[in-house]
């Protein structure tokens, strides 16, 4: 009925009016966040699984907010990419992993790496060679032990500028890989056309590949390709033995996941290092 329509649609509009309100709210609070050095890493280790020693860590920024406690990226990331503001925030998680490092070489684990999540924005900002570059030199640490993650999105453009961009970061030494390998595009010619080092095979392929015939074959026909092209493998989401083992047979080069770890807070990560029992 007409009445019903126009509750309908009261309701509606009431509803977008809240959205709007959360949005706002949400990017207020963001910007305090910032402001207020809210947020804080955890790292996740990366084993070599030929041997199973760490090899370095991935950083994942959480939230640590005032009234609501810790809120994951998942929660705030995507509306930090919308506003804008993930460029500052993006800004400070590399110049934070890179001390981070450093540190860690320092502590004796002097061949860890750093992988830090860029999203496609970042790389849109004018500055980013830059910020990349000072975050390095600030932390006195040599561009090979950074790594940054972007996902397929971003490269499907293929446009020169990008692929000046990408060339210059990797001249710094940086290592460039693709997150959620497998997840977004088919049309594969971007692996061609850019400095890429490394795939991280998607958690979705990878968390039940040992008794999901389908995952399995995926995996390990994108294990055959990345060796093709002197890519190296990243298997994300391991939580178990089998799946180390299959991976590990598959000649996937490095594990992430739960069975060695979940992420460990950036101030406990040394200490975590130190005491790491292989499983
Ligand atoms: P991602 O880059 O794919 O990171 C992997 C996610 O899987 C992390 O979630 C990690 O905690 C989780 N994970 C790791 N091992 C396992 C496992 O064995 N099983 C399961 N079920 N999950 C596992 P997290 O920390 O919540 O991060 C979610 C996403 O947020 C990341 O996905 C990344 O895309 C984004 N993100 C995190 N930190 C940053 C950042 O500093 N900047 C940007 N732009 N994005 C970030
Ligand atoms: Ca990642
Ligand atoms: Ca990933
Ligand atoms: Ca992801």
């Amino acid at each position: 009925s007409k009445a019903n329509g126009g509750n309908n649609f009261h309701f509606f509009d009431q509803k977008m009016d809240n959205q709007g309100h959360d949005y706002l709210n949400l990017i207020n609070d963001l910007r305090q966040a910032i402001k207020k050095q809210e947020f804080f890493l955890t790292y996740q280790p990366k084993v070599d699984l030929t041997n199973k020693k760490i090899i370095g860590a991935e950083a994942l920024i959480r939230w640590q907010h005032p009234k609501k406690g810790v809120i994951y990226p998942d929660q705030f990331i995507p509306e930090a990419e919308k506003s804008g503001l993930i460029n500052e925030i993006g800004e400070w998680v590399i110049k934070q992993a890179c001390l981070a490092c450093k540190d860690w070489i320092t502590a004796g684990f002097k061949d860890f790496t750093v992988a830090v999540n860029v999203s496609s924005q970042q790389f849109k900002q004018d500055n980013i060679y830059q910020v990349v570059k000072t975050a390095l030199n600030n932390a006195k640490l040599a561009g090979k032990h950074l790594e940054l993650e972007m996902t397929e999105s971003l490269l499907v453009e293929n446009s020169h500028e990008l692929k000046k961009l990408l060339q210059d970061i990797s001249l710094l030494g940086v290592h460039l890989s693709i997150d959620d390998f497998g997840t977004g595009y088919s049309n594969l010619s971007y692996l061609k056309e850019f400095d890429i080092k490394t795939l991280k095979i998607d958690r979705s392929f990878v968390n039940d590949v040992e008794n999901n015939g389908k995952n399995k074959a995926l995996v390990k026909a994108i294990i055959q390709m990345a060796k093709g092209l002197e890519l190296t493998t990243v298997g994300e989401g391991v939580e178990n033995q089998q799946v180390a083992e299959l991976l590990s047979d598959f000649t996937c080069d490095y594990g992430q996941g739960y069975l060695w770890s979940k992420p460990v807070r950036d101030k406990d990560f040394i200490k975590f290092i130190h005491s790491y029992a292989k499983p």
